[in-house]
This record gives C-alpha cells, sequence and structure tokens, in this order.
C-alpha cells in the first residue's frame, strides 16, 4: 500500500489571506475613484461583511456592495473591483518559499502527493496551476466536487480512494484545526497543523482524547518528521 501526503492549499501552500486584503483594498480604491461614493475604510468593512456572509467562494460580492450603496448593481464599478481584485491578486500571488522544496523532499521520500480543498474546482486548480504545483500533485479533491467540505469524512474518504490508500499510510497537511485537523483525525489520518497555533480549547480537545498533534511553524519543518 502506497503512502500519502494530502495538502490543503490556500494559507498552507501560499499565503492567501495577505493578498487577499491587498486585493480587496486596490479593487476598492479604483471603485471609489470611479465614483463609489464611500471612504476607502468604510467600503473595505462593508466589502468584507458582505464576503462574510456569503463566503468567500461567492463570485458576486461586488454586485452585493454596489446594490448595498446605491440601490441597484453599477456594472462598471462592478467589473472595475473584480478586474482589479484579479489582477493585483495573481500579480502578488506567491509561493512560501519552503513549499516547493518540501514538495520535492517528499517526492523524495516516496509520498503520493495529494490536495483536499474547500473550494471551487477549477478556481483551485487555477492556483495550482498559476504557481507552477499541479505537476506535484497525483489527485486534487475539491468540496465542490464532492459535494461536502472539510471536515466532513466522504471529501477525505474519495480522496484515500482516488489515490489507492488508505487512512493509517496517509498524512493530512494544512493550517485550519476544525478543517483540515478534525477531518483527517476523524477518519484516522495522521495530522499536521501549519502556519496556525492552536487554541486552548483545541489543546483541551487533543489532550482529552490522548491525540498528539505535530504543530509546525512552518512548512519546511516537515523534512524533521516525515
Ligand atoms: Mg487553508
Amino acid at each position: 500500500m502506497s503512502k500519502a501526503v494530502f495538502f490543503d492549499i490556500d494559507d498552507t501552500l501560499y499565503d492567501t489571506s495577505g493578498f487577499a486584503k491587498l486585493a480587496r483594498k486596490a479593487a476598492i480604491s479604483v471603485m471609489i475613484d470611479a465614483g463609489l461614493p464611500l471612504s476607502s475604510d468604510e467600503a473595505y468593512k462593508l466589502l468584507r461583511e458582505i464576503i462574510k456572509e456569503k463566503g468567500s467562494n461567492y463570485d458576486k460580492h461586488f454586485n452585493v456592495l454596489t446594490k448595498q450603496v446605491f440601490g441597484e448593481e453599477k456594472p462598471l464599478l462592478i467589473a472595475l473591483g473584480m478586474i482589479t481584485y484579479h489582477n493585483v491578486k495573481f500579480a502578488l500571488l506567491r509561493l512560501f518559499p519552503e513549499t516547493i522544496p518540501t514538495l520535492i523532499y517528499l517526492k523524495s521520500q516516496g509520498y503520493h502527493l495529494g490536495v483536499i480543498s474547500n473550494g471551487i474546482t477549477i478556481k483551485q486548480w487555477e492556483k495550482l496551476i498559476r504557481l507552477g504545483l499541479h505537476h506535484f500533485f497525483d489527485e486534487v479533491i475539491t468540496s465542490e466536487e464532492v459535494g461536502v467540505e472539510k471536515p466532513d469524512k466522504k471529501i477525505f474518504q474519495q480522496a484515500l480512494d482516488r489515490m489507492g490508500c488508505n487512512a493509517e499510510n496517509s498524512i493530512m497537511i494544512g493550517n485550519k484545526f476544525s478543517e483540515d485537523i478534525l477531518g483527517a483525525i476523524d477518519i484516522g489520518m495522521d495530522a499536521i497543523l501549519v502556519n496556525s497555533e492552536l487554541s486552548r480549547e483545541e489543546k483541551l480537545f487533543l489532550k482529552e482524547r490522548n491525540i498528539e498533534l505535530e504543530v509546525l511553524p512552518n512548512l519546511q519543518d516537515i523534512k524533521k518528521i516525515l
């Protein structure tokens, strides 16, 4: 039976959050220049509320924003916002410097590599391709394909099936305890938390169940344990 390492994408392989913020601010600034009657802080706050309400995979945040401000959608402003958001995001899209060396190392150790991601399939593939990572992964499994999100067992089971692995020989690496780690533990996989820290409640949860979880500040430290 082959051994496999599965990765989350956002904020695990690359810095999503930092770039998304810059891209949103740039989009707002262009929209204000074109007539959106809000201050930069007001507009950013409103956009964040809309994203929180609709979810980050919803693709009409700027439509909702103009509707709320003007009482109707403003196509020019929406298009300006969307174009600026995407251009800035892709201009700044960068891997964590340790991502590729880590993936190469894991391959050299005989691991099959896969992705388990909550998101829209084509959007997640687009990120992997733009980041030059798609050749590393044997399987890319998204919540859109499976119909459920991490931490649901079903998405992990489908990933294991497609990879031809069992849970005991597989490891999940991600930055979200509630999605990546709980889901993996639930199905019997090992898990490693990266780019994140455990809260008090999470530490307690693990202690009560006698689970030893590796928490790494940096993806590169995986070399020390795998
Ligand atoms: Mg993530």
